[in-house]
């Protein structure tokens, strides 16, 4: 019988009968001391897709959190996921596409503005050969700040300094009206702001799209409101295969899949949210589409499998060969 004690003593290689490991070399590696990139390539079509990350924010949560579940319900819900007792894992993933035309970026990450262990979009971006000056397109799917954060650097400049910027028309309509903004709580004021320091003084560099239109040929808007007024998810089609860039139509699958019920406080209208959450993984699971959500975790990338309760996140598997 294999016992935990014996497999902690270093014997698992004799508890399961394989041969004992040959003798380490004399030389010591020193430890890299560093993550390894956090870089996902991937093909739809004749597209070819690069998912990196950004980091990972643990967000600090409290009782008001959800809001039509009892705390204890949430509670089991992280405890299920190994995520720490108050705190919700929150991963975020960007996606470059090369349609073989043109460069586009999905959503721009933190700018590390939100938390010290995100921001690391513009390393992986470097480690993956990518140069920000290289990409034609940002597209944005909402304007959260760690999905527009990115857009600038401390400084106020431009990171994707070649680029032309699409955002959903209804977002912007919402959030740059002074109305929507003096009517809001004071912490949503502050969400309100930062969108003003990213677009400001750039307005007349960003396009704003129809929900429904493309952004690029193969790539479809699709409106999907709830999380925000304008929140946009992807239809992405190459050839004969697709990706559905879910955005945050749920964030962590493991608490917002499972739960597909449950309203989150950052949800602008949390009925609306849910029903948009259960429309789109309702026809992903159906159809077995393959789907990337913005707060999955990396390389963010899978299947949605309809549960008796909810939904079930599935990864791919990772590819060695493209
Ligand atoms: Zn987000």
């Amino acid at each position: 019988m294999v016992t935990r004690r014996r497999l902690l003593a270093g014997s698992a290689a004799a508890a399961f009968g394989l041969p004992a490991a040959p003798a380490p070399a004399a030389a010591a590696a020193p430890p890299a001391d560093r993550p390894a990139p956090g870089i996902y390539r991937y093909r739809i079509g004749s597209f070819e897709l690069t998912a990196l990350y950004d980091g990972i924010w643990y967000r600090p949560i409290a009782d008001k959190f959800i809001r039509n579940a009892p705390f204890a319900e949430v509670e089991s819900a992280l405890a299920a996921a190994f995520m720490p007792a108050d705190k919700l894992a929150t991963p975020f993933t960007t996606l470059i596409v090369n349609t073989g035309k043109k460069l586009i970026l999905i959503d721009t990450g933190t700018g590390g503005q939100i938390a010290p262990s995100a921001g690391t979009l513009g390393d992986n971006l470097a480690a993956a050969g990518i140069a920000p000056s290289a990409v034609d397109l940002v597209v944005i799917s909402h304007f959260h700040p760690d999905h527009i954060n990115g857009i600038k650097d401390k400084d106020n400049a431009l990171i994707f300094s070649n680029a032309e910027i699409m955002v959903p028309e209804p977002e912007w309509a919402y959030w740059m009206d002074d109305a929507n903004l003096n009517a809001a709580a004071a912490d949503l004021k502050l969400t309100f702001r930062n969108q003003r320091r990213i677009f400001s003084d750039i307005a007349r560099q960003v396009t704003r799209f129809e929900p429904g239109k493309e952004v690029a040929p193969g790539i479809v808007t699709v409106p999907a409101p709830g999380h925000t007024p304008g929140h946009t998810v992807f239809a992405i089609h190459s050839g004969d295969q697709s990706l559905l860039v879910l955005s945050d139509t749920a964030q962590h699958p493991a608490v917002f899949a499972r739960h597909p019920d449950w309203q989150a406080a950052f949800d602008v209208d949390g009925a609306v949210a849910v029903a948009t959450r259960k429309k789109l993984f309702d026809r992903a699971a159906a159809d077995r589409m393959l789907v990337t959500g913005y707060h999955f975790p990396f390389p963010a990338c899978g299947h949605l499998l309809k549960t008796a309760t909810g939904y079930e996140h599935v990864p791919v598997e990772w590819q060695p060969t493209l």
